[in-house]
């Protein structure tokens, strides 16, 4: 694999101070965790997830920014306002997948310690006091799961649910935790703070190639897309490839194979924000002389809005019926998962459109397919979001770049945000 990240990094044109900070913190928790493809591994509640909290809790004591951890590993460091009463909060994740790149997850805390930074060197005080968040596992890695340390947070996390967590070595919960110095009691009651978020905010990565197509640094991001799992299973008939004919055949992959081959068409009559993938087939019996007898497939099928996501499933439900009709093939559909999508409020969404202008960015809107901490955050408080653009959209890997340049527009602009909110 072509080795990318040191080499880029080098390349950087920093316009100033803050650039070259950012580049230099970049790199210092870069190398924490890195793999011989330059890539990134700091898996949830490990050793290098720590140590790269570690790191970013000591920038912000050295800014005299006042540290504490819950009970799930989660870091919030607090920089003064003018009233305590609530805070503004931004801050997003240091875990990464296996091998993962340098950006995603820690352009949300870097960013939001680099405004921490400015406003410390300015002797500013922003409206409300604010806080840094570093939450743990969002990638959800250790356990197969996701935003774990923000779910935490937001009090969604179960005895149950943490029951049934395994990580790749077979380690239960208590383990993994025990390990981490933390423990399931205090875990499970990570939930907090007592006093009200005025507003979440987190930079992330876009992780796709839109920004970058209109040749823009910074987008809004428009919604949180929610996920929802829809299982198909088409009940035909297995008989011999050979000497079955075919009229009268009950072949479940062809009605399948009709049903995936138009169901982007399907997603396209909802809305221009809605997704529908399947990505994985099981096909019974399954040999190569044997026309298939069941095929069971899952469509993951999203949208950021609860109404449009509705709709979504009933014609993804209405798509496959339709799709065995006239036939002598059956198909069972059933709604699995469904995960709400978050909003993001319009008075928000005008309000970080103003900041863009006094920057002089043009605002563009983007919806987010995928999940981040401002998901868990967003089910009790308000939150908003800003995409940077990533080099040719990759992400999950260790070829995963965003210019520095780029994420300067990011603190920019989010400080404009809080300064005028
Ligand atoms: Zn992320």
């Amino acid at each position: 694999m072509t080795r990318y990240f040191l080499d880029r990094m080098k390349a950087e044109q920093l316009e100033d101070a803050s650039g070259h900070r950012l580049h230099e913190q970049f790199m210092t928790i870069a190398e924490i965790g890195m793999t011989k493809n330059q890539g990134s591994r700091r898996m949830g509640y490990s050793k290098e997830e720590e140590a790269a909290k570690q790191q970013v809790i000591k920038w912000m004591e050295e800014i005299g920014m006042t540290v504490r951890r819950d009970g799930a590993g989660n870091v919030f460091g607090r920089y003064p306002g003018q009233n305590d009463s609530k805070v503004f909060m931004a801050g997003s994740h240091l875990d990464t997948v296996p091998d993962g790149g340098h950006f995603d997850g820690v352009a949300g805390v870097l960013t939001a310690l680099e405004i921490a930074t400015l406003w410390h060197e300015a002797g500013y005080k922003p409206k409300y006091s604010y806080e840094v968040a570093v939450f743990s596992d969002e990638e959800g890695s250790r356990f197969n799961s996701g935003l774990t340390g923000s779910r935490a947070f937001m009090g969604m996390l179960t005895e149950g649910e943490v029951d049934k967590y395994k990580d790749p070595s077979g380690q239960d919960f208590d383990a993994v935790m025990d390990a981490a110095g933390l423990d399931r009691t205090h875990f499970l009651d990570a939930e907090g703070p007592d006093y009200p978020i005025e507003m979440y905010a987190e930079v992330h990565i876009e992780q796709a190639r839109q920004l970058e197509e209109k040749n823009l640094p910074l987008g809004i991001v428009s919604g949180i897309a929610g996920a929802t799992r829809t299982s198909v299973v088409f009940h035909g008939e297995a008989g011999h490839a050979g000497s079955t004919p075919m009229p009268g055949r009950q072949d479940a992959l062809v009605k399948a194979s009709e049903f995936i081959s138009t169901l982007p068409q399907v997603a396209q009559g909802i809305s221009e924000t809605a997704v529908a993938t399947v990505g994985k087939i099981n096909v019974e019996p399954g040999g190569v002389n044997v026309i298939p007898g069941e095929v069971s497939l899952v469509v993951d099928a999203r949208d950021i809005d609860v109404e449009l996501q509705s709709a979504l499933i009933d014609a993804v439900r209405n798509h496959a019926e339709r799709t065995v009709e006239g036939s002598n093939v059956t198909v069972d559909v059933d709604l699995t998962t469904r995960i709400m999508p978050i909003p993001i409020q319009p008075e928000v969404i005008e309000k970080m459109e103003q900041s863009f202008e006094r920057k002089g960015l043009s605002p563009v809107h983007l919806p987010s397919g995928a999940g981040h901490d401002a998901m868990a955050i967003g089910t009790r408080h308000p939150i908003t979001m800003l995409f940077v653009r990533s080099i040719a959209g990759i992400s999950h890997n260790p070829a995963e770049f965003t210019h520095i340049a780029d994420i300067q527009q990011g603190v920019r602009v989010l400080q404009d945000f809080f300064e005028n909110y």
